[in-house]
């Protein structure tokens, strides 16, 4: 989770179309890259969207395949978890009203639970219990997103510490994998993570906007990399620099929607079928620097979300 002040303005049509805001409240079509293959959201906050339904029938129009919810229950309480089979039933109606949506299929959802480093002062025995039930839903493939934030310091260091390092040891004894928002506190979540060892199961970094050296370490410890709106984001050449630099098998995709709106959508709320941008802008830098063709990009993208956060439980055990 980040600020953005593109959340929630989303362009007012009922279509699986991707709309830019233009001057005097006027919207322009931009079309979507044709990538012709599956696409990962792998971290979306699907609930703060004004209809998880719907957009999941976009996601689907667009070959967004999976997307991982990350609920926060603290702040989000357990309604998503509960509503969601709904929101995917209802985006199978919504789909056969849309064009080119009779074929599409609804991506595949999965959930991440985790006490975001923000709300980490409301940690307690209490709340690990309540977490550890919730992780027990055969839907629930991670925890997360968890971590510190010394950007906006929302809840006090100490707690951020032990909440993460408590939600680290939950995720180790689950069996499951941590997906990890850290902000401006990166050697910390690591030293963190050396003294309570990385989860067997594996550790995803949301958001991530690392240089090449403060990546190395994190690609050093064998952990997935995400990569969302912000590695389209002009200012953030270096970002790019270190994207080109993770092995193939580590890099994943994101929104973090309703937040962090890739190029060339930059204006409107945004949405998990705006992975796609975010996605062929990484297929396209990562071909070129590897030498091999985009779409083996987008495949193997598609494949370590699967491999990362579409795995049941006995295979997690
Ligand atoms: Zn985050
Ligand atoms: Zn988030």
């Amino acid at each position: 989770m980040s600020d953005d002040s593109d959340r929630l303005k989303l362009p007012p049509f009922r279509d699986a179309r991707f709309y830019r805001k233009r001057k005097h409240s006027s919207y322009q079509e931009v079309s979507a890259p044709c990538l012709g293959a599956s696409v990962a959201d792998t971290h979306a906050h699907l609930h703060m969207l004004p209809d998880p339904a719907f957009e999941l029938a976009r996601c689907a129009v667009n070959g967004v395949r999976y997307l991982c919810m990350i609920v926060d229950p603290v702040e989000d309480g357990e309604e998503p978890i509960e509503r969601l089979d709904d929101w995917v039933s209802d985006a199978r109606r919504e789909l056969a009203g849309l064009d080119s949506g009779g074929h599409c299929e609804v991506p595949r959802v999965r959930i991440a639970v985790g006490i975001h480093p923000h709300n980490a002062s409301a940690w307690n025995g209490e709340m690990r219990r309540a977490l550890h039930r919730l992780a027990l839903d055969a839907r629930v493939c991670a925890i997360g997103e968890i971590g510190l934030d010394y950007h906006y310091d929302l809840s006090a260091r100490d707690a951020q510490r032990s909440a993460f390092r408590e939600q680290v040891r939950l995720a180790q004894d689950l069996g499951l994998p941590a997906a990890l928002h850290v902000r401006e506190a990166h050697d910390e979540a690591f030293a963190i993570l050396s003294e309570t060892g990385f989860p067997p199961a594996g550790t995803l970094l949301h958001c991530c906007s690392l240089d090449a050296d403060e990546i190395a370490p994190w690609i050093g410890a064998g952990c997935f990399i995400a990569y969302g709106g912000a590695l389209t984001f002009k200012k953030l050449e270096a970002a790019r620099k270190a994207a080109v630099s993770v092995p193939l098998n580590r890099l994943l995709t994101e929104t973090d929607s309703p937040f962090m709106t890739p190029e060339p959508m930059r204006g409107v709320g945004c949405t998990p079928a705006h992975v796609v941008f975010t996605a062929a802008a990484l297929a396209q830098m990562k071909a070129q620097h590897d030498g091999i063709s985009p779409d083996e990009v987008l495949s193997a993208l598609y494949e370590n979300a699967l491999g990362l956060l579409d795995r049941n439980r006995e295979e997690l055990a």
